[in-house]
């Protein structure tokens, strides 16, 4: 079965972006515009990963990433920051917020690939 990575990202390019080379690796992708659809995908799919753009309309990232952990945190499915901010502050809050890891925007898509094989290598790892 191919692993699931959820993706919430409003930005139509980087959505496509990152989904293109996701699928290309052989994972699973489902598609969210908004925190509120995110996390209610979230909930009814549980995820192998989710992937959090910070900048979002109406509800941020951080917000998102606060939620996902009050009612999924007990799963630890790994949640990775996607952000164009690359203020250290800004990892630090997102990490705060409840995520796993920060990826900075633009994407490298090889970098980028490694960094999601090695979050879901971790959390096999960790026996999940
Ligand atoms: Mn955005």
């Amino acid at each position: 079965m191919k692993q699931q990575i959820l993706i919430i990202e409003d930005n139509e390019q980087n959505l496509y972006l990152v989904t293109f080379i996701l699928e290309k690796y052989g994972y699973e992708v489902i598609q969210a515009r908004n925190g509120k659809e995110g996390i209610e995908t979230a909930k009814n799919i549980m995820p192998d990963m989710i992937l959090l753009d910070i900048q979002l309309p109406v509800m941020d990232g951080y917000e998102v990433a606060r939620e996902l952990k009050k009612c999924m945190g007990k799963k630890n499915i790994p949640v990775i920051a996607i952000t164009s901010y690359a203020m250290t502050g800004d990892r630090e809050k997102a990490l705060e917020a409840g995520c796993t890891d920060y990826i900075t925007k633009p994407i490298d898509p090889d970098t980028f690939i490694l960094s999601i094989q090695q979050h879901l290598a971790d959390r096999f790892s960790e026996g999940e």
